[in-house]
């Protein structure tokens, strides 16, 4: 039995409304990707002698990998439609039916939650890769007013926070006090968010490499009085984007096939994606013919502009959220060209649909382009491992050449 808790977690408000639709998923998780079993509830499914899931264990739960202990085993996925063998007619979980929720592994029984403990606080977020998730986030102006809610969880799917990279648990708290802030504050577009979390990422960097973590803080004072006062404006409009540039180089993701796995539901997502940037077939567009595509596309989301900004912004700082930006992966700077790849993709997705539809996009539309990017960049190993490749060539090592990109 997995140790369980219950404890008030602060979350943004859309994560109290979740309820998984289940049946009537458009895109159920319980399809088109690796279903990980930990080492423990791996040991007890083999033990099960249930007459519904003896045999449907013994076909479907094969070894991952014996060596590790959150990836142990998997349930292999049924041929024809990419399904998890365990999930009954009715679409519900045959595990969950019979011994009850406590007896899911910890991905099963986390989906699609992130739970994380830092200090004595605990944060609990929703990955987007869930349509029902994406929906209550990406639609409602109040998603993202924080509250507390009572939550039980487990200990073995909570992720903790602890000091890095010499910084102390106050200032780390505060850099992402910071970001959330600035994903908040309406006077800022996207880009000007964008551009000043990579100043900050950038000088947070600066400060491990020199030992000066002590001055973080008044970094940080910096920051905000420079988006009080409005002269960030100036930093900004001495940078240059280059709109080109940025579509050749997410238009790689969607040049080769995404792998097995996918759904009707994604399909038709990855399909208008690929038509409305000119890909056919085999036939590769030239660089000129994307760029064409993706500026054309882009003209059509300007029509509705003001919703485009609020999505990508909403996905963003849920994604800063789950991720623990900037703290989430090797260094502030290697979690900021994450950051940027994902808004690079995303947006070129929207123009490449807006392109093919040849119109702007509502809202609902929006959403399930979001959605499927969550999907594919989280859960389809092919297109995770080539959108990870994108920035960490030569090309992508100083902001400026970063920038170019937003
Ligand atoms: S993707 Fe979300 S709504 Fe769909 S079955 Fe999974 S948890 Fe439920």
């Amino acid at each position: 039995m997995k140790q369980e808790y219950s404890a008030p977690m602060l979350a943004p408000k859309y994560v109290s409304q979740f309820k998984c639709t289940g049946g009537d998923c458009p895109d159920t998780c319980c399809a088109g990707w690796n279903i990980t079993v930990d080492r423990n509830t791996f040991q007890g499914y083999r033990r099960v002698t249930h007459p519904v899931l003896k045999p449907l264990f013994k076909q479907h739960l094969v070894q991952a990998n014996r060596d590790s202990f959150s990836n142990h085993g998997k349930f292999q996925l049924s041929a024809s439609e990419s399904r998890c063998g365990m999930q009954a007619q009715s679409g519900l979980c045959n595990v969950q039916q019979h011994l009850g929720e406590e007896a899911l592994s910890d991905t099963c029984y986390i989906y699609p939650r992130s739970v994380h403990k830092i200090d004595a606080r605990f944060e609990q977020t929703l990955t987007l890769s869930c349509p029902e998730a994406a929906r209550l986030a990406l639609t409602q102006s109040d998603a993202f007013e924080f509250i507390e809610i009572p939550f039980k969880t487990r200990e073995s799917t909570t992720r903790q926070l602890s000091p890095l990279h010499g910084f102390d648990a106050q200032t780390m708290d505060e850099a992402r006090y910071l970001t959330i802030q600035l994903f908040q504050t309406v006077e800022l577009t996207n880009v000007d968010r964008l551009i000043l979390v990579g100043w900050l990422c950038n000088q947070l960097e600066d400060l491990m490499q020199t030992s000066g973590q002590a001055g973080a803080m008044a970094m940080m004072q910096e920051l905000r009085e420079m988006v009080e006062s409005g002269a960030y404006r100036q930093i900004v409009s001495q940078l240059s984007n280059d709109p080109r540039l940025a579509a050749n180089v997410f238009a790689i993701l969607f040049g080769s096939p995404v792998g097995t796995g996918v759904s009707a539901h994604q399909r038709s997502v990855i399909d208008s994606v690929a038509a409305g940037l000119g890909f056919t077939g085999l036939a590769q567009p030239d660089a000129k013919t994307i760029e064409a595509n993706y500026l054309c596309g882009l003209a059509h989301l300007a029509n509705s502009a003001e919703l485009v900004e609020k999505i990508l912004a909403r996905y963003l700082l849920n994604d800063l959220l789950r991720e623990l930006f900037p703290w989430g992966q090797a260094t502030p700077i290697a979690h900021y060209r994450r950051l940027l790849t994902r808004y690079g993709a995303l947006r070129l997705m929207l123009a490449a649909v807006a392109k093919h539809k040849d119109s702007s996009l509502d809202e609902s539309t929006l959403v399930h382009i979001t959605q499927v990017f969550c999907r594919l960049y989280q859960h389809n190993n092919t297109f995770a491992v080539q959108a990870e490749r994108l920035l960490t060539g030569a090309d992508w090592h100083t902001l400026e050449q970063l920038y170019l990109l937003i």
